[in-house]
This record gives C-alpha cells, structure tokens and sequence, in this order.
C-alpha cells in the first residue's frame, strides 16, 4: 500500500492570511453567498445533497444488477483489433461497441437529489432490477441524457 503523502504545512497558508482571504470574500459576495448550513459549517445545502447522492452513486459500482446487464449485452469480438476480446449491443441503435464506448443507462433516470424528499425516488431509482437497466452506445447515451433534460424541464 502506498503511503499517504505528509502535508507540506509551508504550502499550508497562515491562519491570518486566511482569515483575511475569508474576510475579502465575504465583503465582496455578501449578497450572493449561499449560507453553509451542513456539515459543521463547510457545505451548502446543494453540495450537501451532491455528495449524499455521489456516495450513493459510488456504492452502486457492486450493484448486482448493474454488471449483469453489461454480461447480457456482450459477445466475443471477431474484428482486427487484437486486444479486443468482447463487444456489447447498444440497446438503442443496435450497433456494437468496445466495453469503453458503452455506459448502463438507467431507462428511468435517477434524477436530482436536492432534498430529503428526494432521496427514496433517487435511492428506488439508482438501485433498480435488471428491467430497468440497458446497455447504451456513448453517442445514444449522451442524445438520450439530452432528452432526458428536456423532459425534466417540462
Ligand atoms: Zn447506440
């Protein structure tokens, strides 16, 4: 295991120093400055919810699920690339593509998390069966993101 590396604590600004940043800022943004309400003092409520939801997000590496999906997609690769062992069918334009140019789409996107109210929709969502998951090219997952938004806004 590689050692964490010490602090430099000459790089480190001094308390003063950083205190006088701090005063600078707040004279300059008082108005717009969004109020630091979560986590002692550290993180607005968005950045709050972000981190919640990217905590989330990375337990869903070993989601079961998730893998299976990409397993069912996949086949042996028979063209001239030497290194390439399988492809997978992108569930949409049904083309195939090397495991880096495909991504697990939720069909029904997570959606935001931007309070507590959201997170059984956002954890329901994230944490689907295999029904709900496909197998998509990055150009399809990318005009699929894209509508996916519009649909949100309207
Ligand atoms: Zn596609």
């Amino acid at each position: 295991m590689a050692k964490r590396k010490p602090k430099n604590k000459q790089e480190l600004p001094s308390k003063s120093e950083v205190k006088k940043k701090r005063v600078k800022k707040v004279a300059k943004k008082r108005v717009s400055r969004v109020e630091k309400t979560r986590n002692h003092q550290t993180m607005t409520e968005a950045a709050f919810f972000n981190w919640i939801k990217n905590s989330l997000r990375s337990r869903s590496r070993f989601w079961k699920p998730i893998s299976a999906c990409k397993q069912n997609a996949k086949r042996p690769y028979k063209g001239v690339n030497k290194r390439q062992k399988f492809e997978y069918q992108c569930n949409l334009c049904k083309n195939w593509f090397s495991d880096k140019e495909t991504a697990v789409d939720h069909i029904i996107p997570v959606g935001s998390l931007k309070s507590f109210n959201d997170l059984s929709g956002v954890v329901e969502r994230l944490f689907c069966e295999i029904e709900g998951l496909q197998v998509l090219c990055s150009n399809c997952h990318t005009e699929k993101t894209k509508q996916d938004l519009i649909n949100i806004r309207q």
